[in-house]
């Protein structure tokens, strides 16, 4: 069990910098989620410790349940208005964990990636050469 803990959390781990590699630091949960074939709960588990250590940190946008527009991003979720009104299409709705989406940031140097990366395939290149 616990080694099978540690093989998700190394595999979340490459997933993770496989974003920042594509310049994604900051990024949707529910878009982890989905790349990385795992469930929310895998994702929570994964992800928490690294807000807890402010290597992420995790904000709440409001999406309109009608047209999907992007209402702002909120730090707590208490800070979110309890009724929300669209901009775009006019649409009243309360505020609800099912218009939101999570967004998260990589804050951390952790995860940067490395100033002088390291290319296993070049150095067995020169090695072949010399
Ligand atoms: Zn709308």
């Amino acid at each position: 069990m616990q080694d099978q803990n540690e093989c998700l959390s190394n595999t979340l781990k490459r997933k993770l910098k496989e974003f920042l590699s594509q310049g994604r630091n900051k990024f949707y949960l529910r878009e982890f989620v989905e790349e990385a074939h795992i469930t929310i709960v895998e994702a929570e588990d994964f992800f928490l410790p690294l807000l807890k250590k402010n290597e992420i940190e995790g904000s709440l946008e409001v999406r309109c349940p009608s047209c999907g527009a992007s209402l702002g991003t909120y730090k707590k979720y208490l800070d979110i208005p309890e009724e929300i009104t669209c901009e775009l299409c006019g649409e009243d709705f309360p505020r609800s964990d099912d218009f939101l989406e999570i967004v998260l940031e990589v804050k951390g140097k952790f995860f940067r990636p490395q100033e002088k990366p390291i290319e296993p395939n070049r150095e067995k290149a020169l090695k072949i050469r010399t």
